[in-house]
């Protein structure tokens, strides 16, 4: 078990660390929102201790920020605000329980485990991008629209998943060929428009719903609504 405290007070970060690497755990601390935020997204953690008033990024915009990069780890938030609208604000923030200090030792070891059991239960983590009926699963490799699986190749997935992470924001030809061919200067050719085409047949063309737009003189968009 792999747990990662975001803790601004070293005392508390420090015994509470003691306390869970005295279980056999592993155990990170942050002490600021920015370092919880590197180290929580490039690293895996089984569950996330987080701390409301942090310096830089504070724990609810932390938790926001995470889930809105698609990590699910669960997030348990550990702080002195114990009033309702408070713990409203951690759960639609995307935590998932809430502890208020002071605070039992016991207790939060009994509720990291209950976390991490549910999280371990619920089967392999999955990583879904989404726009529309459309969805990526960057896991498995595999596109879906409407619920059919759509065949891929590797350039069409990365093009797409290019288009989904860029959504609602036009994108040039010369950003895609930087971020999805990663080549650093104009090709002078229409291969990427060759490209969105396949992908085009592929995911829009069956479908009354367009999902990829030409933006004249511009390059392209995704998304949902014209
Ligand atoms: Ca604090």
């Amino acid at each position: 078990m792999k747990v990662l405290i975001v803790e601004d007070e070293p005392k508390l970060a420090a015994f509470v660390k003691k306390g869970l690497e005295e279980q056999s755990w592993e155990v990170d601390v942050a002490f600021d929102g920015q370092m919880g935020s590197s180290l929580a997204l490039s690293n895996h953690y089984d569950v996330i201790v987080l701390d409301v008033n942090l310096p830089k990024i504070n724990g609810f915009e932390l938790a926001n920020l995470l889930r809105r990069e698609n990590l699910r780890t669960p997030i348990l938030m550990l702080t002195a605000l114990g009033t309702i609208n408070d713990k409203i604000s951690g759960f639609d923030a995307g935590a998932d329980d809430y502890l208020v200090k002071p605070f039992e030792f016991q207790e939060l070891i009994v509720r990291l485990r209950a976390l991490q059991k549910r999280n371990s239960e619920s089967g392999p983590v999955t990583n879904l991008l989404k726009i529309a009926d459309l969805e990526l699963d960057l896991n498995e490799r595999i596109a879906r629209r409407g619920g059919n699986r759509i065949e891929l190749t590797a350039k069409e997935f990365g093009l797409l998943e290019y288009f989904i992470r860029n959504k609602g924001r036009v994108v040039s030809r010369v950003d895609i060929a930087e971020k999805v061919w990663d080549i650093h200067f104009d090709t002078g050719t229409n291969t990427i428009d060759v490209y969105v085409n396949f992908l085009r047949k592929k995911i829009d063309k069956e479908f009354e719903h367009k999902l990829i737009h030409t933006v004249v003189g511009m390059g392209y968009i995704m998304k949902e609504f014209q």
